[in-house]
C-alpha cells in the first residue's frame, strides 16, 4: 500500500512547484528577451557585447533546467491523477515514503536510480 500516492500535501507541492517553476520560466524568458534586445540595439560595445553574450547563456541553461523541472513536475501530477504515483516507473516496486517525501518528482525507486546511474552514458 502506498500511502504518499493519496497524500494530498505532496499533490499540492507538486502543483505549488509547478506554479513556482512557470512563473521563474516566464521571469527567464522575459530577461533573454531583454539580453537580445540589448543586443539588437548595436550601441553596447565589444565588452557589454561579450557581456550580454555570457548572460544569454546563463540564462538559457537556466531555462534548460527549469524546463526539465517543469517536465518532471508534469509528470509527477499526472502520475499522481492516473493513480500510478509512487510506484517505480522501470520495476512497479513502491517507492519509498522518505523518498517521496524528499524528491516529490522521483518515478524510479531508490535501487533502480542507482542502477540507471551506474550505467555508462550513451
Ligand atoms: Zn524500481
Amino acid at each position: 500500500m502506498i500511502m504518499t500516492a493519496n497524500n494530498p500535501s505532496i499533490s499540492f507541492r507538486l502543483q505549488q512547484e509547478l506554479a513556482e517553476a512557470e512563473a521563474a520560466l516566464s521571469r527567464k524568458r522575459m530577461e533573454l528577451r531583454e539580453a537580445s534586445e540589448k543586443h539588437a540595439t548595436g550601441l553596447t560595445d565589444a565588452v557589454s557585447m561579450g557581456n550580454i553574450e555570457t548572460e544569454k547563456v546563463s540564462i538559457v541553461l537556466e531555462i534548460t533546467t527549469i524546463s526539465g523541472n517543469i517536465a518532471n513536475l508534469r509528470s509527477a501530477i499526472s502520475r499522481m491523477a492516473s493513480g500510478t504515483y509512487g510506484k517505480c516507473l522501470r520495476c512497479g516496486t513502491g517507492i519509498a515514503n522518505k523518498r517521496l517525501l524528499a524528491i516529490p518528482t522521483a518515478a524510479l525507486c531508490r535501487p533502480c536510480q542507482e542502477t540507471l546511474e551506474s550505467l555508462p552514458n550513451q
